[in-house]
């Protein structure tokens, strides 16, 4: 496996701390939970993107491009990171922010990563929900190419092969780091959306035969499609790297059943896990996707899907930034 063959910048702080969470291991009752904190990825706030950006942006640069563009939800980190990462690199960027989350808090629109956005200093374009967010990213890069620009779209979560490859980095992480304290590793849990961080995962665990198994826990598609759409990208990631053999299939494994109501649709389980870790572990987890993973982490838990004895490492993919587009429904409970 060569990473170092494609062009990429360094904008994380690595290796991430993979740190163990004794209090809320003592709670449960159940198997050893750590956590790995791509929280604290550095740019901007920190988050799983900034991996995936490493590459993107490296490659936008070898291709001479003068504009990223690139979409997401509202509340989008993907969004947030990408114009950090693009403005450190000089780039102009264009975003589209899909309002897929309907009837929310004036927070929503205006709070979180949405001000980071504007602090940032993106072109910021809003889209009503349920549109082909993918083919009005391609429209927009066709209206700046007419303009004279050479723009580089990255798409929704930085979720391509060549973002995955930042995955890819992260497992060789947690690899190293296993073998470094001896630490047998049964399990990696984390939340999973457009997909990248998964399939990164799993081909560099799978292509480097540590075969550690991960389990992705779904914000918002069912898990036959999720399974299916992260099987497509860690196939394709693995191709790109030219890993001898073919992708693994069968070690694709989704959980939905902590989805909720859909995607950033608030749910009880995403709240006790936000106040859980908070409260225990002084560790701020988000509404959006990590706090609906930890649910289905603690559970699991619960349920002794995970025994005692057992390690399991919770990737905290970040996101904390949306928080504050969530106030009016922590901040009353956070008071108790
Ligand atoms: C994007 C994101 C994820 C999901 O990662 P994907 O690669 O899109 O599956 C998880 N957590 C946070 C905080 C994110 O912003």
């Amino acid at each position: 496996m060569n990473l170092a063959s494609f062009p990429r910048v360094r904008l994380t702080q690595a290796p991430t701390p993979l740190e163990f969470l004794g209090n809320l291991t003592r709670l449960l009752d159940g198997p050893n939970i750590y956590i790995k904190r791509d929280d604290n990825t550095g740019l901007a706030l920190g988050g799983n993107k900034t991996r995936k950006l490493e590459f993107l942006i490296g490659d936008a640069l070898a291709q001479g491009a003068t504009h990223i563009l690139t979409q997401g939800a509202t509340q989008s980190n993907h969004v947030r990171q990408t114009i950090a990462a693009a403005n450190k690199y000089g780039f102009k960027t264009t975003v589209l922010l899909e309002e897929r989350v309907s009837g929310a808090p004036a927070d929503y629109y205006a709070n979180g990563n949405v001000l980071l956005d504007q602090i940032l200093g993106a072109v910021i374009e809003t889209r009503p929900a349920g549109l082909d967010m993918h083919g009005e990213l391609i429209a927009a890069g066709e209206r700046l190419r007419a303009a004279g620009e050479t723009p580089y779209l990255i798409p929704g979560g930085g979720s391509n092969p060549i973002g995955a490859l930042g995955y890819v980095v992260s497992a060789q992480e947690i690899v190293a780091h296993a073998n470094e304290h001896g630490l047998h590793i049964d399990h990696v849990v984390h939340a999973t959306g457009s997909t990248g961080t998964q399939a990164g995962l799993l081909v560099g665990l799978q292509g480097s035969n540590s075969h550690i198994p991960v389990l992705g826990i779904s914000v918002r598609a069912a898990k036959e499609k999720q399974e299916h759409n992260v099987r497509q990208l860690a196939a394709r990631t693995w191709d790109l790297l030219g890993i001898r053999g073919s992708f693994p299939e069968d070690s694709v494994v989704v959980n939905s059943d902590y989805v909720g109501e859909g995607y950033g649709v608030p749910t009880d389980g995403m709240i006790e896990a936000v106040h859980l870790l908070a409260r225990h572990e002084g560790i701020l987890l988000d509404p959006v996707y990590t706090g609906k993973g930890f649910a289905g982490l603690v559970d699991l838990v619960r349920n002794r899907h995970f025994r005692k004895g057992q390690n399991i490492v919770f990737l905290h993919t970040g996101g904390a930034t949306g928080l504050f587009a969530y106030r009016s429904l922590l901040a009353p409970r956070a008071a108790l």
